[in-house]
């Protein structure tokens, strides 16, 4: 099985839909992490939604979500680029107990503290362009209603999100309705009024089509099935198929400079106690090390070139 995300569009109807099945990007993963199962369900599922939202973009650069948790759950990390390139990660607070069942309040939002930010952040930056940030109120007990509610709220637009996965797939499937007039043809004259009634009844069928899939049947069908089983008596134009794929994009080059921001009294300090720092990747696992005179270059080099990004959470 291949990951592949799938759109579609009703036809005449002003609403659109994607599906997406992850499991090679997924595998990537949790290949380098154990995470509790609680921790995996949010995570897979946020990495569906990642690329979901990421597909509708016409935006060239890439899609950060971070989940800032003030209980078990310290950080999640999303990213999807234009290509649907994806990569994630988690962290979980040492020596926390996390039932298998924990909900997404009690892992991130307990206390009512959670943050969750989607970054934008484009390619090819103009000088003093910033990303573009966007605030998502954790008020959902489910990442897909977090995302629902947040979509409603700062874009109008309506959106139903099905979002599963466990340990060997992460799955999703978006609705949306256009706004009006949208993807929508006739050739009869229609009224306002009647072309708004005809698409909200398209709307509210293709909601209750979706409303009828199941967590476990979207974790054991592979998207072609259920785009058929669900939606079969519709008119449904569908796309190319587009491949999301497990990419990152870390660097010697960045974690040195993930060090040089930790400033030379810190990194002086930690190569004297350890004799070399040793880092890898949170997101692929890969290793970089640093003896004791890289991390003196790393400070030579900075001094004659003032060459340092500025700093993100995503970086590392
Ligand atoms: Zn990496």
């Amino acid at each position: 099985m291949n990951d592949t995300l799938q759109k579609f569009m009703f036809e005449n109807a002003g609403v659109r839909g994607e599906l997406v099945e992850l499991p090679n990007t997924w595998q990537q993963i949790l290949a380098n992490h154990a995470y509790p199962p609680a921790v995996r369900t949010v995570l897979g599922e946020l990495l569906a939604a990642s690329a979901l939202l990421s597909a509708n973009l016409k935006f060239n650069g890439t899609m950060i979500m971070q989940i800032h948790g003030d209980g078990p759950v310290k950080l999640m990390v999303v990213e999807c680029d234009a290509d649907l390139n994806l990569r994630a990660t988690a962290k979980v607070r040492e020596g926390a107990v996390i039932a298998d069942d924990a909900s997404l309040s009690e892992l991130v939002h307990g206390q009512g503290k959670g943050r969750f930010v989607i970054t934008l952040d484009p390619n090819d930056k103009m000088p003093g362009q910033q990303a573009y940030q966007g605030i998502v109120p954790l008020d959902g007990e489910s990442i897909a209603v977090v995302i629902e509610n947040y979509m409603m709220r700062s874009e109008q637009l309506d959106t139903k999100l099905w979002l599963a996965a466990d340990a060997q797939v992460a799955r999703g499937l978006l609705l949306q309705k256009l706004p009006m007039n949208g993807g929508y043809q006739t050739s009869q004259e229609m009224s306002l009024e009647a072309m708004a009634e005809h698409e909200a009844e398209a709307w509210n069928r293709a909601i209750s089509l979706g409303g009828t899939l199941k967590q476990e049947e979207l974790l054991s069908t592979d998207i072609e099935t259920l785009l058929h089983r669900l939606f079969w008596e519709e008119t449904i134009r569908v796309f190319d198929p587009q491949l999301p794929k497990f990419l990152c994009n870390c660097t010697r080059e960045k974690v040195g400079n993930m060090l040089k921001m930790l400033g030379e009294p810190e990194i002086k300090t930690a190569v004297a106690e350890l004799g070399r720092l040793d880092i890898n990747c949170d997101f692929c696992g890969k290793h970089y090390g640093f003896d004791a005179v890289d991390c003196t270059q790393l400070f030579v080099a900075s001094s004659v070139a003032e060459g340092i990004d500025s700093p993100s959470i995503s970086q590392h």
